[in-house]
């Protein structure tokens, strides 16, 4: 298979006959999924997620795609098709929106779901959302585009076929192949492999998640039997469950469990109760008006007659199970008797924080079922098998695998290798790379600005500048140097002060910092003496002096920050 060289050239936009495919994200991480298809000098954005930040990133709330390609070609954005309805494939919507302008694409119900973001940040009048069908095939400026049925763990998503000059590129979007969905609606297999014979798929693009993982995915309707059962075994204690708020599928499952051993359901945490909402007004959810109570009134209700769906079924530090888990939540209070079903996996980095919700949820006397210990859920994702099936029936000439981190892209390259497509034809791109389908072949042709973009609060880009510091205080603490200066001569007024917060223990170390003080006084003097009074110059010296007395005396490195003041 072929890897990127590496290098940038200058990229010649804007030939006719070639296709090229931009990756901005997705390739080498899971989330912020982004990336650009590009025909006749135009530019189809293809899903603009975000990412979860790592436990490294600390107080980042979340993580984008570097945009600057599409700042500097924004002129060239026909528009965004969005896949389906997870935050890893829309989230990055309204930030973006804010720089730039483009109607976005995708189904009824994924539009729906990135309505509310894009609402709260106050850009929907920089947006057109519209709405496109199964099976649909439409022209959007020079791209012609079929949206192809996919089953996920979020209803009604889609792969994208673009019919481009240079044959047809499909993109798998999230998907696995689950024969038994629970709203009947399959990934069209049947279009794909008619598209793979005539005219036949030049580019794969596949979901590469679970590529390691051997064999199939079990059916998300396997999950409602295995909670019916649950809810027969533990019949007569009331009964919480928690998965994701996109998750339909699982909240109608869940629902219909419950309404059958004669329960009613309350939702519990705000996107559960704001999609469980829109999914009931679009026809997507069914529970009968009699069937769902608030959550104020579950506290007076049978425990036998009723069960919550509720957020945090990743440890989310504010959400509603782990504030139930500590106890904290005001609309519900667990304790003996209640039972907890966990219907999600820890998602790889959050399983830290659900192991110290399952750990609060025993503290409280609580009953915990979860996916270690019941079948209480399957993936989205295609397992190996399945992605093998995909191939097959695609028949693609190239193929790139992406969605997943670097390990995940090797191994669904080698499936297809396995499935018969030429190692030559395999590229493992990651994100930044520039990918070009000319007559000739596929080839790499340069790379874009793809590094992370790290958000914080409402502030945009906060850096590696920030973080860096901010990995420093928390590893180190920081020393703060207050001395006043006169103006001309250099000479010490007031001070020096030293206060520190996360270095040594103030009052057991008082020796310590008079010794801090006495050295930064020395060193000011030093510098009185060859003249140095130059602001900056003084800082410098404080810098060095102090963090080399600190480090000798106690191994570690504080940031240390002086203020220097002229009088
Ligand atoms: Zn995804
Ligand atoms: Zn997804």
């Amino acid at each position: 298979m072929a890897i990127a060289p590496g290098s940038s050239v200058q990229l010649d936009n804007g030939k006719s006959a070639t296709v090229r495919v931009t990756f901005l994200g997705g390739l080498g991480e899971i989330g912020r999924n982004c990336a650009c298809i590009e025909q006749d000098g135009r530019i189809m954005l293809l899903d603009c997620g975000l990412m979860f930040p790592e436990p490294e990133m600390l107080g980042i709330d979340l993580v984008l795609p570097d945009f600057t390609y599409l700042r500097d070609n924004a002129d060239r954005i026909e528009g965004c098709i969005v896949t389906h309805g997870h935050e890893d494939h829309m989230g990055g919507l309204s930030y973006l929106l804010r720089e730039l302008s483009f109607p976005i694409f995708g189904s009824r119900l994924t539009l729906a779901l990135a309505k509310n973001r894009i609402e709260e940040a106050g850009l929907l009048g920089r947006t057109q959302l519209i709405p496109v069908a199964d099976g649909e095939r439409r022209r959007i400026g020079p791209f012609d585009c079929e949206f192809i049925p996919v089953t996920h763990s979020v209803p009604h998503g889609f792969a994208t076929a673009f019919h481009t000059p240079q044959g047809i590129i499909l993109h798998s979007g999230d998907f696995k192949i689950d024969l038994t969905p629970v709203d009947g609606r399959t990934t069209d297999l049947a279009r794909i492999g008619a598209m793979g014979i005539e005219p036949g798929i030049r580019l794969l693009l596949s979901d590469s998640t679970n590529a390691e993982e051997p064999g199939h995915t079990a059916s998300e309707s396997s999950v409602g039997k295995v909670l019916r059962e649950l809810f027969r075994v533990y019949a007569g204690r009331r009964i919480i469950t928690a998965c994701f708020a996109s998750h339909i599928h699982r909240v109608q499952q869940i629902a219909d469990a419950a309404i059958a051993n004669g329960r009613v359901v309350a939702t519990l945490g705000r996107s559960m109760a704001k999609n469980v909402a829109l999914a009931r007004d679009m026809g997507f959810l069914t529970i009968p008006d009699g069937s769902i109570v608030d959550i104020e009134q579950v506290a007076s209700l049978d425990p036998a007659r009723v069960c919550v769906i509720s957020t945090g079924s990743q440890g989310e530090p504010m959400s509603a199970l782990s504030l139930m888990a500590a106890g904290e939540n005001k609309r519900l209070k667990l304790g003996d008797g209640d039972v907890v079903i966990i219907s999600a996996h820890a998602i790889p980095g959050n399983e830290y924080s659900v192991n110290r919700v399952i750990d609060g949820l025993y503290r409280r006397g609580t009953e915990v079922v979860h996916s270690g210990m019941a079948d209480v859920h399957v993936t989205g994702h295609a397992m190996a098998g399945e992605l093998k099936t995909l191939l097959s029936v695609a028949d693609p000439e190239f193929f790139i695998p992406v969605h997943g981190e670097f390990r995940h892209l090797t191994h669904h390259a080698r499936l297809a290798m396995e499935m018969g497509v030429g190692e030559d034809n395999v590229l493992l791109a990651e994100d930044g790379d520039v990918v070009e389908l000319t007559d000739k072949g596929l080839e790499f042709v340069g790379t874009v600005p793809s590094g992370y973009l790290y958000v914080d609060g409402i502030v945009g880009d906060v850096g590696h500048g920030v973080l860096r510091d901010r990995r420093v205080l928390a590893d180190e603490g920081v020393i703060v140097v207050v001395v006043t200066v006169d103006a001309t001569s250099g000479e010490v007024i007031t001070g020096p002060e030293v206060i520190t917060r996360g270095w040594v223990h103030a009052p057991e170390a008082e020796a310590l910092l008079d010794e801090a003080r006495q050295c930064v006084l020395d060193a000011l003097e030093r510098a009185v003496d060859n003249q140095v009074v130059e602001m900056e110059s003084l800082k410098r010296q404080i810098r060095q002096t102090l963090g080399r007395f600190v480090n000798d005396r106690t191994k570690r490195r504080p940031m240390i920050v002086p203020v220097v003041m002229e009088a």
